[in-house]
């Protein structure tokens, strides 16, 4: 109710009158005679007075009625109130009573003396008072019980007020927070934050967002906020801010957990497509700025359709499970493993070197899905169809890479399953001559494609044989003549060595054996030896099963062991070593030089012989450095009681060049080329009949 000045004012007490009227109720001001002076504007209504009742000079006693008649009053009974009051009144007595009018505002109306006579009748509006404390009471329980915290802060940004559950969100006492200001809870973690909201907070007058808050035991903590601007309503000028503030952990991790959800496969827990397909969005451009290669591997599981159709999906979902973990357990450190549904698995090797790198990781894959599966009773094999495409090569973007290793993956179910195939068709050529030497290879042994030739070994300075070096031969149906160069190394990295390895040292003891049944004179029978064979638990005894079904006599073998392959492991080699050195079978090192021997592990084998590399003989006549390692390493076998043989000499003057500095052994094209068995008892018999 805003008070209003009277239409109606004695001249006599205009200071009085018009401090009255400033009051913030209505009233009427009565004189000694108990009549009417003056009154406010909304007196009449108030009262629902007739209008003209009110004039100055008009009984209190002929009012008070009338307003009775038309209003409600409340200490009720037969008594009248304002007949009371006026009894009051006249006696210079106050008098207060509630009411409660006819329009249902309750108003305390009282009587207040003046000095010098006559009162002050005022009607205080109790009920928009009551409505401003009660309002004033749900304001303070709502901000206590408040599902969000709620924090004042003053122009500054300091905290004057924070309710409850503000403190539990932040971690602190609410009185904690007082004075600090609202930023030293967000800044630190995401600097900047200040001046985004306050900049927002002064153009817009709010700002609402999400962020991190810094809690008391240094957790962050995601929150959403809205803050909002408070302005003096005279000025215009921020006074006050407030801020809701709710914890939204639970919402994050609700939404994490559907993002997990949209971007994984429920079976496996692996990356799904569309994951994937974002990732490849991601590392392309990365891999493109820094010029490296990726490549794009798509895996398909060959005839899984038949193990899903004959026992059910329960069974083959277990199995799909099964290879997700192996191929996760190969890819730990990164998730570029993904589920593209079905049987169908991609993986993605953001940095390789080389193609041969992705090749490498296909053959890793194949192998690990080799073993079989167990499912309850059931032991389930599958096996990988992969197609690999590179980046920037087989394509520039995620789609085309996926759509060519698919390509290729199809291409690698065409030609034979359980392997890999790459999209680029040079590579294809590479792996697909490989694949083939390698099929090839696995027949080789019990097709009876192999052979061994011998090539004779002479003392140096009598030209006269002393041994003989079983070297094996491969000769294919279509393919004729392979180099051991070129189908050694294969042997070695599919394994099949250890198995050729035992036929060719079966087959030289053998050969020897009989050879010295037909007559030749004892001589030394060296057989290469690989380090993948020496690596072999049971080499030891294959060597001694070797002699034992020949008959061979130990001290007549000889091993070759490159250099390289024996310091793979030295401390290991030493050992085998020395188990066969008290076999009697005698030790060479073979391509000496072309290692990096530790001279002082050399010593420590027990060997008998150094062979140096043909390399190093082939250049002995004009190349000053290789005539130095040639005779260093003559000089060095001799210092730690070694012999030295020299393999690989084809001219006179590389001969003598050798002989004259020392070399004990003769090997080379110059005195016998490995020979056919035939020929070579033959070629020795001659030189060499048995007394
Ligand atoms: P290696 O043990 O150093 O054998 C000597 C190689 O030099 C043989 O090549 C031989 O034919 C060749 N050679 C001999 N004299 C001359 C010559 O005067 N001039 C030239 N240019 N070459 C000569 P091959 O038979 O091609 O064997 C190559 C390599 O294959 C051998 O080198 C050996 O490391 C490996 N190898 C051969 N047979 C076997 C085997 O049964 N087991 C294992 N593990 N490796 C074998
Ligand atoms: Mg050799
Ligand atoms: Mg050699």
């Amino acid at each position: 109710m805003s008070p209003s000045p009277s239409i109606n004012r004695p001249r006599a007490r205009p200071r009085i009158n018009a401090t009255l009227t400033e009051l913030p109720y209505e009233h009427a001001i009565l004189d000694r005679r108990l009549r009417l002076r003056s009154w406010t504007a909304q007196l009449a209504e108030l009262l629902q007075l007739p209008d003209g009742v009110l004039r100055i000079g008009v009984p209190c006693a002929d009012l008070l009625p009338l307003a009775a008649r038309f209003s409600v009053f409340m200490p009720g009974g037969d008594e009248d109130p304002f007949r009371q009051l006026l009894e009051q009144a006249r006696q210079g007595q106050i008098y207060a009573f509630e009411a409660t009018l006819a329009d249902g505002h309750v108003f305390d109306i009282r009587t207040t003396h003046l000095n010098g006579g006559g009162f002050v009748l005022s009607f205080t509006d109790l009920t928009t008072r009551r409505a401003h404390i009660e309002l004033g009471q749900l304001t303070l329980r709502v901000f206590t019980h408040a599902p969000d915290g709620i924090i004042f802060t003053d122009s500054s940004h300091r905290v004057i007020a924070a309710n409850p559950l503000s403190g539990q969100i932040i971690g602190f006492e609410p009185d904690d927070l007082l004075d600090c200001t609202i930023f030293s809870l967000v800044d630190p973690i995401h600097p900047g934050t200040e001046k985004k909201l306050t900049q927002s907070l002064s153009e817009t007058g709010f700002w609402i967002g999400e962020t991190e808050l810094r809690r008391k035991n240094g957790d962050n903590l995601p929150v959403s906020i809205q803050a909002s601007r408070i302005d003096d309503p005279l000025t215009g000028q921020p006074t006050h801010y407030v801020w809701h503030i709710a914890d939204i952990s639970e919402r994050r991790h609700a939404e994490a957990e559907m993002r997990h959800i949209t971007r994984h496969d429920a079976l496996t827990g692996l990356p799904n497509r569309k994951t994937l397909a974002a990732r490849l969005s991601e590392l392309l451009p990365e891999a493109r700025r820094h010029q490296q290669r990726l490549a794009v591997l798509v895996i398909d599981l060959d005839h899984f359709k038949l193990i899903n159709d004959a026992l059910g999906h329960r069974i083959g979902d277990e199995v799909l499970l099964q290879v997700a973990q192996r191929l996760a357990r190969l890819f730990r450190d990164n998730d570029y493993v993904a589920r593209f549904g079905g049987d169908e698995f991609v993986v993605i090797l953001p940095v390789i070197g080389s193609p041969a790198d992705a090749a490498t990781v296909a053959k890793k894959i194949v192998d690990a899905l080799a073993a079989p599966f167990t499912v309850e009773e059931h032991e389930l094999h599958t096996s990988p169809s992969i197609g690999i495409a590179l980046f920037p090569s087989d394509g520039d973007d995620g789609d085309s890479l996926l759509k060519n290793a698919d390509t290729a993956m199809y291409h690698a179910k065409a030609v034979g399953r359980n392997d890999f195939q790459f999209f680029a068709s040079e590579m294809n050529r590479l792996t697909s001559e490989r694949l083939d030497l390698e099929k090839k290879l696995r027949h080789a042994l019990s097709r009876g494609e192999l052979t061994l030739d011998y090539q004779p070994q002479f003392a140096a300075d009598a030209c006269q044989p002393v041994g003989v070096e079983a070297l094996l031969r491969w000769r294919h149906p279509v393919d004729g003549l392979i180099p051991p160069g070129r189908f050694i190394p294969v042997t070695e990295e599919i394994g099949i060595i250890v198995e050729i390895g035992e036929w060719v040292l079966i087959n030289a003891c053998r050969q020897m054996r009989r050879w010295l049944d037909d007559g030749l004179a004892p001589l030394r029978l060296a057989v290469n030896v690989s380090a993948r064979q020496l690596r072999q638990r049971d080499f030891c005894e294959m060597v001694a099963g070797a002699l034992a079904v020949s008959g061979l006599p130990p001290e007549l073998l000889e091993i070759e062991i490159t250099e390289s392959g024996v310091m793979e492991n030295p401390q290991e080699s030493i050992d085998i070593l020395q188990r066969l050195c008290a076999m009697g079978v005698t030790l060479a090192i073979d391509d000496f030089g072309t290692g990096y021997s530790s001279l002082a592990y050399l010593k420590l084998f027990p060997i008998d012989r150094l062979k140096i590399d043909r390399s190093f003989v082939a250049d002995i006549e004009h190349d000053l450095n290789d005539r130095a390692i040639a005779c260093g390493a003559i000089a060095l076998a001799h210092s730690l009681n070694l012999r030295v043989i020299a393999e690989g000499v084809e001219t006179e003057e590389q001969y003598r060049l050798l002989r004259d500095n020392g070399c004990d052994e003769i090997q080379g094209y110059l005195l016998s080329k490995p020979l056919s068995a035939a020929d070579a008892f033959a070629f020795l018999h001659a030189r060499c009949p048995a007394r």
